[in-house]
C-alpha cells in the first residue's frame, strides 16, 4: 500500500529560492540579477507597447469568446511562428515539411519534443540527449521525466569565458552515432556565449557525419541582437542543409509574455518525395500526445502574438520594441565593462561585452557570489550568472564597485 509519508523532501528550485531571499532583504540598495525577465531602467517589468496595442485590438473585437482552441492551437499563430523562425521564404514551409503545435511556452515545447522523441526516436538503441555544459537546468529534468538518458558536451571555457569550441566538436564527434544534440539557437542560457556562423557550419558538419539529431531551443529570437533574422540564423542554416530537426520556440522574453505561456513546437523533416506524408504522420502523433497532456493550449498569449505577427504595422512596432530591450541590455554590458576597467578590477572583462542576450557568465566564484550577497545585497545564481536586465543606469556603478570589492 502507498502512504505519502514515503515521499522525500525535494530540493528547492535554486532560482526561486534566490528570488525569495531577495524579497526578504530590506536593504534599499539591493540588486536582483537572478531573474531571467526583462526590466526597464527603473528595474520594473515592461509591458511591450506593441502588446498594449494588440491587447486593445483584441478586446475591441465583439466576437471574442473563451472557447477551446484546437488541439494544435491557433492556426494563425502556428503558421506565423513557422515563418518567424524559419524565414518567410523557407523551402521547408513551401514543401510542407513542417508541422507545428502551440505549446505551454518554451518549456512545453521542449517537453512535447522530448516526449515525442521518447516514443518514436530509434527505440531500443542508444539515444542519449546531449546538452551543453552548462545549460538551462530544466533540460535535464524535462528529458529525464520522459526517460531519455542525458549527458553533456563541453561548451564554456573558464579560461576565455567564451566557447570551448574544440572540446565541443571533439565531444560531438565521439558521442555515439545518432545521439540527440540539444542546441541553444542564440543567446545561450546561462553563459551568453554563442558559436559564430563559421562555428555553426562546422557543428552542422559533425552532426551530419555522426547522424546525430539536432534539437533547437530558441527562447531569445530578436531579444539577443535586436534582429530576428540574425538570431534565427543557425536554425535556418540547419534547415537549408536539409536536416530533420525539432524546434522549441518561446515568446516569453521577446514579447514579454512570460506568464501567458505562448510558445510553439516545430518538427521539420528532410526534403524527399515522402516528406509531406511523413510530416502528416508526425503531426497525427503529436496531436495525440498534446491531447493527453494539455488537451489544448491557452489562448490569450497566442492571440496577442498572432495579432502582432500577422499585421505589418504591429510587426514593425514589435521590432522597435525588441531593439529597445536588446539595445538597453547592450548599453548595460558596455557600461559594466567600462566601470570595471575604470576601477582596475582584477581580471579581464571583455567577456561582458562579447557575450550576448539576457545573461552573462561573469566568472565570479561561488565564494565571491556569496560575498556580493552578504556584503552588498546583490543577488545572482551561485554559478556567477547575472541577468543583464537587472542592471540599469542607477545601479550599474554600485554593482561594479561591489564586484570590485568582492574579487580583491
Ligand atoms: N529554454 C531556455 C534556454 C530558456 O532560457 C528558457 C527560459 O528561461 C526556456 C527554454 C523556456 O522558458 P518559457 O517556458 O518561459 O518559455
Amino acid at each position: 500500500s502507498f502512504s505519502a509519508d514515503v515521499v522525500p523532501q525535494a530540493p528547492e528550485d535554486p532560482l526561486f529560492g534566490l528570488m525569495a531571499a531577495y524579497r526578504r532583504d530590506t536593504d534599499p540598495n539591493k540588486v536582483d540579477l537572478g531573474i531571467g525577465a526583462y526590466r526597464d531602467d527603473d528595474a520594473k517589468p515592461w509591458v511591450l507597447p506593441v502588446v498594449k496595442l494588440a491587447d486593445e485590438k483584441l478586446h475591441s473585437d465583439p466576437n471574442l469568446n473563451h472557447e477551446y482552441l484546437p488541439i494544435a492551437g491557433l492556426a494563425d499563430f502556428t503558421s506565423a511562428s513557422q515563418k518567424l523562425i524559419l524565414g518567410g521564404d523557407s523551402p521547408a514551409i513551401k514543401e510542407k515539411r513542417v508541422t507545428s503545435l502551440q505549446t505551454i511556452s518554451g518549456t512545453g515545447a521542449v517537453h512535447l519534443g522530448a516526449l515525442f522523441l521518447s516514443k518514436f526516436y530509434r527505440p531500443n538503441t542508444h539515444r542519449t540527449a546531449y546538452f551543453s555544459d552548462p545549460t538551462w537546468p530544466n533540460h535535464f529534468q524535462i528529458f529525464g521525466n520522459v526517460n531519455l538518458p542525458t549527458a553533456t558536451y563541453p561548451y564554456f571555457s573558464k579560461q576565455t569565458k567564451g566557447l570551448d569550441f574544440d572540446a565541443m566538436i571533439g565531444s560531438l564527434e565521439s558521442a555515439p552515432e545518432g545521439s540527440i544534440i540539444v542546441l541553444h539557437a542564440c543567446a545561450h542560457n546561462p553563459t551568453g556565449v554563442d558559436p559564430t556562423q563559421d562555428q555553426w557550419k562546422k557543428i552542422a558538419q559533425v552532426i551530419r557525419s555522426k547522424k546525430h539529431f539536432p534539437f533547437f531551443d530558441t527562447a531569445y529570437q530578436g531579444f539577443a541582437s535586436g534582429d530576428l533574422a540574425r538570431d534565427g540564423w543557425a536554425i535556418r542554416y540547419f534547415v537549408e542543409q536539409g536536416f530533420e530537426l525539432c524546434i522549441a520556440q518561446s515568446y516569453a522574453k521577446n514579447f514579454g509574455l512570460y506568464g501567458e505561456r505562448a510558445g510553439c513546437f516545430h518538427f521539420v523533416t528532410s526534403p524527399s518525395s515522402e516528406a509531406e506524408s511523413t510530416i502528416a504522420r508526425v503531426a497525427s502523433q503529436l496531436a495525440i500526445l498534446q491531447r493527453s497532456e494539455i488537451s489544448n493550449p491557452p489562448a490569450y498569449g497566442a492571440r496577442i502574438a498572432s495579432l502582432v505577427l500577422n499585421d505589418p504595422e504591429l510587426f514593425a512596432e514589435w521590432e522597435r520594441n525588441l531593439q529597445t530591450m536588446s539595445g538597453r541590455i547592450m548599453d548595460m554590458r558596455r557600461a559594466l565593462r567600462a566601470k570595471l576597467e575604470e576601477l582596475g578590477t582584477p581580471g579581464t572583462w571583455n567577456h561582458i561585452t562579447d557575450q550576448i542576450g539576457m545573461f552573462s557568465f561573469t566568472g565570479l566564484t561561488e565564494a565571491q557570489v556569496m560575498k556580493l550577497r552578504n556584503d552588498s545585497h546583490v543577488y545572482m545564481t551561485k554559478n556567477g550568472r547575472i541577468s543583464m536586465a537587472g542592471l540599469n543606469t542607477k545601479n550599474v556603478e554600485y554593482f561594479a564597485k561591489a564586484v570590485d570589492k568582492a574579487v580583491r
